[in-house]
């Protein structure tokens, strides 16, 4: 295998085949660069001055305290004084003031851990949706008040303030905001872990409308106004390799071995994020890879004069770390995502290797001081790294280093979707990393050799299990890699779970039952109820102490208030401050007026065709289809504000149809007199976790209607469970736990079931013959096809509705029915305020089983074992 992969003109990174016996060198960069052996801390002199020996202390948790350490850092650091200061420089010594005072807790911790080392998790994560910082961080610090009034006495508008920060979007959706609810709650519980993860320069897009109601995205360049949160940490810079061929040789004891003799080279940078736990002294790490160029090799190319060439190779080589992949659920099979997926893995664990462990240890005892957690198949690539840094950097052989990564990884997968498993063309793999390619034929060839040995003449079930596909090309199935070396692999809900064994997964859990398990998601209850949503925090912990926002279980205790007629209309007082306080963001940004006392009816995830936002717009259009024809007068409708925020993958053709015609179908009916303001329709472009803060608290309703079946998990349905919104959904993902936990007589089910799907889609689907026998259905979509919201242009919804009739893969005309009946009772119990408030009342009783403190406690229990605890 000898394939160079450079791109042309960019000579001088395939320079580096002199120093290349090792892929991540542990040789220095440059003469000058910092030495990579981060280790070495000395030599240096003892210090004699007085306060060098006096450990170091954070600044006082005074208001004076603080107002004097913000203002030196606004002065010193920002070079503004007060007077002068522009809001960013408020904010960004405000972060930095904050961050000063976490700052004991930090190295603290880190000294702790060094100390007493427990088995540590090192969580892999192509992305972390973090949301905003400062309010996580005054929260987790105790430091609120303080800050509030130093702000006021300095005559600064906190809430300015606070609007001042962007937020790291460096996330797609449901999964990149699990990993970091995980890290909250791993801090929260003194669990040690890293967060590894990548420093994408553009995170997801920006997301706006154009007057025509279109998404269009604009670059999320979070960085630019500076990033206060960060710590980059060049000296811990690792060597990352791609490209080139392998190689035969014989080693000192005469022994044939393997080597990788890679092509070119990039650098990453590590950038440090404290994640402080709650009120606990603790704070972990977030540590996020930055690509660089290297520069060891460049002398001779910057000697021939190739100067500007020698530059611009740097950003070849940070392209790397560029952009997020903007695709939920549907990858795209781009060879720079495989070099981002690979990068951070090879430095995230070279980082833990090296920069960890001590240089004596004996690997062999790895798996008991780490575990692995692969979020998805993003990250799947690090099993043949370890193969690789145990055979060849390590000379171990095959069995010895098989034996201990196939303890050190465990994989969650978070998909139904056959389109959403990762598998990477062979080829594509071999160029980029021809060893780990080689290494997973290795693996593979064990593998069916088991399989084999298993199933006697099988061979359709060894080309079913097979790592490698080899139609319709020749791939990686980074699934099954992940289910083959993992110790655990889990599903994101109880459903999941099962169907991962019964599907997805079949013939890997008939073979290691003891492998799969559930751990069913969840989210952190500091951010989403304690953060986004002040008054129901307060009347809660007024109620049954503030225990709840480190045990959500006893949010139980609340349940006798739901029979509290006093309490009943607290709460609902609690539902309208937040319903007004996104009247008013409406107000200001939309000049939309939102009546509070309406029907807040959210639905708020990503677009996808499975989660069915279509099937939400044919009730809309159906209800509003009633009173224009007047089949019913507008008094005789329950009034709603449906609110949607949904991001479009920018190449998600329908998606971005769907997002086009939401924007139109609010546009006609919000301006339509005959329906008198009683049914309105908003969409508030660019979703992001700060609006879903603003939006969630105030739902009334909470839509997770996708097909069964298709859901993994969701956690959106949990965080709007919380906040006391009642859920109308399908039985699919974690709708079905939270159904059996708030009981029937609180959540409105509709739909076919996931077997039931199964069952009609074996029969073969027509959504015609649900067309034809719902005259309802036909008024609704007969309404939009005739151009009624788009101007009289049939043009621009004709492959939406097109799709519906002719494929309707996700059967919305099927379910449609259904839904209709459950909204009629969703409006029949919102006529009853008492009712839906104690309905609502126990929906936030009974869901503290959905805090991710309780997934991580899991973890622990089912995959990790109960050493990763102190
Ligand atoms: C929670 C969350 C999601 C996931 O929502 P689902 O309804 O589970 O798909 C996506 N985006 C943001 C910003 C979130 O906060």
């Amino acid at each position: 295998m000898r394939c160079v992969s450079v791109p042309s003109g960019l000579r001088l990174l395939a320079r580096i085949t002199d120093d290349s016996e090792a892929a991540v060198s542990d040789v220095p960069d440059t003469p000058e660069a910092p030495s990579r052996d981060f280790r070495r801390l000395g030599p240096r002199a003892a210090p004699t001055h007085p306060l060098a020996l006096v450990p170091a202390v954070g600044p006082e948790r005074t208001v004076d305290a603080f107002v004097r350490e913000y203002l030196e850092e606004l002065n010193f650091s920002q070079g503004a004084p007060l007077a002068r200061s522009t809001v960013n420089h408020q904010y960004l010594a405000l972060a930095r003031t904050v961050r000063s005072y976490l700052m004991a807790d930090w190295l603290e911790t880190a000294a702790r851990r060094r100390e007493q080392p427990t088995k540590m998790v090192g969580y892999l994560s192509a992305e972390y949706l973090l949301g905003r910082q400062l309010d996580n961080a005054l929260l987790n610090s105790d430091l609120a008040e303080i800050v509030e009034q130093a702000m006021a006495a300095l005559g600064l508008d906190l809430n300015e303030l606070r609007a001042q920060e962007v937020e790291p979007g460096l996330g797609n959706g449901g999964l990149g905001r699990l990993a970091a609810c995980f890290v909250d709650s791993l801090a929260t519980m003194d669990v040690s872990c890293i967060g590894f993860g990548i420093r994408y320069e553009y995170g997801i897009f920006t997301q706006v409308f154009t007057p025509d109601g279109r998404q269009v995205e604009a670059p999320d360049n979070w960085l630019a106004l500076g990033a206060p949160w960060e710590f980059p940490n060049p000296d811990r810079a690792v060597r990352v390799s791609f490209g080139g061929h392998t190689e035969t040789y014989a080693d000192d004891s005469g022994r044939e071995r393997r080597r990788w003799v890679p092509g070119w080279s990039v650098r990453g940078i590590p950038y440090n994020y404290m994640v402080p736990g709650y009120r606990n002294g603790v704070a972990n790490t977030l540590r996020l890879w930055s690509a660089e160029a290297t520069s060891a090799f460049d002398l001779e190319t910057f000697n021939s004069g190739d100067y500007v060439d020698a530059v611009r190779a740097q950003t070849f080589a940070q392209n790397i770390s560029k952009v997020l992949y903007p695709e939920d659920s549907t990858p795209q099979g781009r060879e720079l995502r495989l070099q981002q997926q690979y990068f951070f893995v090879a430095c995230s664990i070279n980082d833990y290797l090296h920069g960890t462990l001590s240089k004596d240890f004996d690997l062999t005892r790895l798996p008991e001081q780490i575990i692995f957690q692969l979020n998805d198949t993003h990250p799947v690539i690090a099993i043949p790294e370890l193969m690789r840094i145990l055979l060849d950097e390590h000379g171990m052989n095959w069995d010895q280093a098989w034996a201990i990564t196939s303890r050190c990884f465990a994989y969650t997968c978070h998909t139904l979707l056959p389109e959403a498993l990762e598998v990477w063309p062979a080829d594509l793999v071999g160029r980029l990393l021809p060893r780990h390619l080689e290494i997973i034929y290795g693996i593979n060839d064990q593998f069916l050799d088991l399989v084999r040995a298993t199933y006697p003449g099988d061979e359709l079930r060894v080309r079913a299990m097979s790592i490698v596909a080899e139609a319709p090309f020749k791939g990686i199935r980074m699934a099954h890699l992940a289910a083959v070396a993992a110790t655990k692999v889990n599903g994101v809900a109880e459903l999941h779970s099962t169907l991962l064994r019964e599907k997805v997964l079949v013939d890997f859990a008939r073979l290691w039952p003891e492998k799969f398990t559930n751990v069913t998601n969840g989210v952190t209850p500091r951010r989403f109820v304690r953060m986004a949503n002040r008054p129901l925090a307060d009347l809660i912990t007024s109620t049954i102490g503030d225990g709840w926002v480190r045990d959500l279980e006893k949010l139980r205790e609340l349940e006798p208030y739901a029979d509290d007629a006093a309490f009943r209309e607290a709460f609902r007082a609690a539902k309208r401050a937040n319903k007004e306080r996104l009247a008013g963001i409406a107000l200001r940004t939309g000049d939309l007026v939102l009546p509070t006392d309406h029907l807040f009816d959210v639905m708020v995830k990503r677009l996808h065709e499975y989660k069915r936002q279509l099937l939400k717009l044919l009730h809309i259009v159906t209800t509003y289809e009633s009173i224009i024809s007047g089949e019913v007068t507008p008094e005789q409708v329950t009034p709603r504000v449906v609110i949607f925020g949904a991001k479009a993958a920018p190449g998600y053709r329908m998606a971005k149809e769907i997002i086009h015609l939401i924007n139109r179908v609010a546009a006609v009916v919000n301006a339509d007199e005959r329906v008198c303001g009683r049914l309105q329709v908003v969409f508030p472009a660019n979703y992001n976790v700060t609006l879903a803060e603003r939006i969630i608290p105030a739902a009334d309703l909470s839509e997770q209607i996708s097909l069964a079946g298709k859901e993994a998990s969701g956690t959106g349905n949990m965080k709007l469970a919380l906040n006391g919104a009642l859920t109308i959904g399908t039985d699919d993902g974690a709708n079905v736990e939270i159904r059996r936990l708030v009981g029937d007589e609180n959540f409105f089910l509709f739909g076919l079931t996931e077997p039931e799907v199964a069952d009609l889609q074996r029969q073969g689907y027509s959504p015609g013959s649900y067309f034809e026998s719902n005259p309802t259905l036909r008024r609704a979509i007969g309404l939009i096809a005739s151009g009624h919201f788009t101007d009289g242009d049939r043009s621009v919804v004709g492959p939406i509705v097109g799709d519906l009739l002719a494929n309707d893969r996700y059967l919305v005309l099927a379910d449609f029915q259904s839904y209709l009946d459950a909204q009629a009772r969703v409006d029949a119990a919102y006529g009853d305020q008492d009712a839906w408030s104690r309905s609502a009342i126990l929906n936030v009783a009974r869901c503290g089983f959905f805090s991710s403190d309780r997934a991580m406690r899991d973890y622990i229990d089912r995959i990790w074992g109960a050493e990763v605890r102190r």
